[in-house]
């Protein structure tokens, strides 16, 4: 009797309420961007892993390529028994239609359980001249989603979103190298009853304890975190958490102080909105080499592929692109350059 309802507390525990939503699902959304990268078959395998595992949070794009499209020909047989949050870019309200359309075919489905606008520059309010929140309200009478999302790289954007009280859920960058007016959002959110779904956890590849980024994210009852998966190994690693979520001792903190000293201020967490570069310089993994060079085993950058994109980073026409669209206000051009410094030190 002990053991059953000890289960029932930690099925309770380990899960997430997305606000006002009345989604509930376990901590472990999948992110469904990096599937862009397999095949279709190897996707698929993926995806219905996660399923049979338990994990019932799927987070695509429009601008995912094919991500959509797998998930649909992975998962269209059990739709009812799990939540697909997609999103679009578009400023258009022509567009806004085509793209719903067009998701929800490649999703096998009639409905999306979250819509959410993808990273906007402003927040879509009524009233605003744009159409756009009108028609996402168009859009939810009609049935054809069911919540309305918001997702930005923009802090100041997303603070008017969640005062704004027109969005059920913020999606945003959260992991342990947060600052502190990151915490600050996801407790407005918490206090306005708006769910928090948490991108880049493990801060694009900076963070290697996966353990750890879960255990930081556990501590806030708000937050889903979306783990971006491309690997079966990934995939295992987080469902055993789904049973066994790591929790926040001694042993993880001190990796997260550890790692909050290395990582210190401005780095580039690489979102890759900062492209495209006319020099075609591969910014995102580019501008952080230095430091993937010392979290990562450095054999995997110091190939010939590597090398001459590295080599790229000598084209740069200064052109600033990169550096006005970089939503962490970064000095591209002059990272890449530190970073390129640095690489040519291990050739
Ligand atoms: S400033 Fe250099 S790195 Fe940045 S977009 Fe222009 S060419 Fe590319
Ligand atoms: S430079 Fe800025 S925009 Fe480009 S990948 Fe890095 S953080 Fe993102």
């Amino acid at each position: 009797m002990l053991d059953a309802q000890s289960d029932i507390m930690e099925v309770v525990m380990n899960q997430v309420l997305l606000g006002k939503t009345g989604i509930k699902v376990n901590k472990n959304g999948f992110g469904a961007l990096p599937i862009q990268r397999i095949s279709k078959e190897e996707a698929a395998d993926l995806l219905k892993k996660a399923y049979q595992s338990g994990i019932t949070f799927f987070d695509t794009a429009r601008f995912y390529t094919d991500s959509e499209e797998k998930i649909g020909y992975a998962l269209s047989e059990v739709r009812e028994h799990i939540f697909i949050a997609s999103k679009t870019m578009t400023t258009k309200v022509e567009e806004f239609w085509s793209q719903l359309n067009f998701s929800l075919s490649q999703l096998k489905t009639d409905y999306l359980d979250i819509y959410q606008f993808h990273n906007p520059s402003f927040c879509p309010k009524p009233g605003d001249g744009t159409g756009l929140y009108e028609a996402m309200l168009e859009a939810k009478d009609k049935g054809m989603i069911r919540h309305i999302g918001i997702t930005n790289h923009r802090l100041p954007v997303a603070i008017e979103a969640a005062e704004s009280g027109l969005y059920e859920t913020i999606q945003f960058p959260f992991s342990y190298l947060a600052a502190e007016q990151e915490i600050s959002l996801v407790k407005l959110c918490q206090e306005k009853g708006i769910g928090f779904i948490a991108m880049k956890a493990l801060s694009g590849g900076l963070i290697t304890n996966s353990a750890a980024a879960y255990a930081f994210l556990a501590q806030f009852d708000n937050v889903l975190p979306i783990w971006g998966i491309q690997k079966e190994k990934e995939l295992d690693e987080f469902i055993g958490y789904i049973d066994n979520p790591p929790e926040l001792k001694e042993e993880l903190k001190a990796i997260i102080e550890h790692d909050r000293g290395e990582l210190v201020k401005d780095f580039c967490r690489g979102c890759g909105y900062c492209l495209p570069c006319p020099a075609e310089i591969d910014i995102p993994t580019s501008a952080r080499m230095s430091l993937m060079l010392r979290r990562a085993p450095v054999s995997s950058y110091l190939n010939d592929r590597w090398k001459e994109k590295m080599k790229r980073i000598d084209n740069c026409i200064h052109c600033d692109h990169c550096k006005n669209h970089c939503p962490y206000g970064l000095d591209t051009p002059k990272l890449l350059a530190e970073n390129w410094a640095d690489y040519k030190k291990y050739m």
